[in-house]
């Protein structure tokens, strides 16, 4: 076989490897539906954790009062003021600020991320202006969105069930968050009452909701991937406390950790997995979401360099470097529609030190994007579909008309275009007529306005 025609063989059979046709995305639909009745029956009945969030009632709008948020979750997080004006007024302020999260913190203790994350969150405090008056001796209150499995204890407590997305501090797991938190607070000093710890789907459910009241569900594409939905609560049988006056249930589904026989996977994605922090788990969210979208396509070059001298003799020594393409860097590739590619030509440059790329090596990195942009965006869709089946919302019946809201947050949503489309399109193609009752919005920062909503709404000054 030519190198070339080696090139072509790998691109083909990843193409195939990777194949989601309609009737495959309708057996992982199904399966996750399987999945989500399993893990409401009983805890640890599946790999679908379906945690109870304690969250019984969604923002109504009513809400009012000065509220803090804080949001960790990737490799940043935020800290968020809202002024909430009640009915009619909302969001009458909103100020935030990112903050990075050094690489070392993710791995260390436990005491030195909680101390600076609260560091932090003080000096934001300290830039409080004065039109933003508390109450006189009214404490703070925050909504704690924690991106993490979690076992709610309560609607501001829960203990860390795993790290994922990179974090990796051991002492962490089996503790409550809050309490951590609160500890770090007290440390340096600053008087403040975390009101309501909420994952990042469920907070993306409640910003949601305050917009538009046919939220009822939300979902996360960023460096991970998770789903939050409502639930009737005399559908989660492994619910033994009093049904909630409103009849109902916020799930965090973690579906990240979502597998299947149906799943297409992949050499490469069992390279990865097994070389990640956490082998085995999170399968779903290491085919779909922005921390490993950059990275799979490394893993297909490398082979192509390999076995098919694809950039000359020999591996250029950065593609050996995990991780070392990212997906922002991967969808400025895939959105390149210049003649001759230059922008692929200047990240293979810049990012691998290949320099002198030729037209067609260009257009086969472009085609493996494609490729792996497309199975992680039409499996999203089809894992859309599956909350939509457990709900009874993925048919029409007799013309019913019942609108049915998807909030979608997280940077791999909000930048990747081709992925939002192919999402799109692709519930498109599940849905049929359907369709026209379903949509999808894009709830910007919709999890750390959740997080103070619901910081709000169980406020110990209610
Ligand atoms: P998190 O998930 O950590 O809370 P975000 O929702 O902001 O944070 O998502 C960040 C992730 O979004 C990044 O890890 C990256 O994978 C993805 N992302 C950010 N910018 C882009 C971009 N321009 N194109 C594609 N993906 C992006
Ligand atoms: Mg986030």
């Amino acid at each position: 076989l030519g190198k070339w025609a080696k090139v072509m063989a790998i691109l083909k059979e990843f193409e195939e490897q990777c194949g989601t046709p309609t009737a495959k995305l309708r057996q992982v639909a199904d399966a996750m539906t399987v999945e989500m009745h399993a893990g409401l029956a009983s805890e640890g009945g599946s790999k679908l954790k379906m945690l109870i969030s304690y969250v019984d009632n969604l923002p109504t709008g009513d809400e009012k009062g000065l509220f803090y948020a804080l949001d960790l979750g990737g490799t940043n997080f935020r800290v968020l003021r809202v002024q909430l004006g009640g009915h009619e007024k909302h969001v009458v302020k909103r100020e935030f600020q990112e903050v990075s999260i050094p690489p070392h913190l993710m791995a260390g203790s436990t005491e030195a991320l909680f101390d600076y994350i609260a560091g932090a969150l003080a000096r934001f405090v300290a830039t409080e202006g004065e039109d933003l008056c508390l109450p006189p001796g009214r404490q703070r209150e925050l909504g704690f969105t924690f991106s993490f499995p979690v076992q709610q204890l309560s609607v501001a407590s829960g203990t860390l069930i795993k790290w994922t997305k990179g974090f990796s501090i051991e002492d962490t797991v089996g503790q409550d968050v809050v309490g951590e938190l609160s500890k770090a607070m007290e440390r340096i000093g600053l008087d403040m009452r975390v009101a309501a710890l909420v994952n990042d789907a469920v907070g993306t459910l409640a910003g949601g909701r305050y917009n538009h009241p046919d939220v009822m569900a939300a979902v996360i594409l960023g460096t991970g991937t998770n789903a939050a939905y409502v639930e009737r609560a005399h559908a989660i049988p492994k619910w033994h406390g009093l049904l909630p006056k409103s009849g109902e249930m916020v799930i965090n589904m973690e579906w990240g950790n979502f597998r299947s026989s149906h799943l297409p996977l992949t050499e490469y994605d069992q390279g990865l997995d097994a070389e990640s922090l956490n082998p085995g788990e999170q399968i779903f969210e290491k085919i779909i979401s922005g921390m490993y979208l950059g990275e799979i396509v490394r893993r297909v070059l490398c082979r192509m360099a390999e076995e098919a001298a694809f950039f000359g003799d020999g591996v250029p020594p950065k593609l050996n470097i995990p991780f070392i393409l990212r997906t922002p860097e991967m969808s400025a590739i895939h959105h390149d529609t210049s003649c001759d590619l230059k922008v692929v030509g200047a990240k293979l440059k810049d990012i691998l030190e290949i320099p002198n790329s030729s037209l067609k090596v260009r257009k086969v990195i472009v085609e493996i994007c494609d490729i792996v942009v497309s199975r992680g965006a039409r499996l999203s869709a089809a894992a859309i579909l599956g909350i939509l089946k457990k709900l009874g919302r993925d048919t029409i019946t007799d013309g019913e008309k019942q609108k049915s809201v998807v909030a979608l947050d997280g940077g791999l949503f909000e930048h990747y275009t081709k992925f939002r489309n192919c999402m799109d399109s692709t519930l498109q193609e599940l849905l049929g007529d359907a369709y026209e009752n379903v949509s999808i919005i894009h709830s910007n920062d919709g999890s750390g306005i959740g997080a103070a909503l619901l910081a709000a709404s169980h406020s110990q000054y209610l």
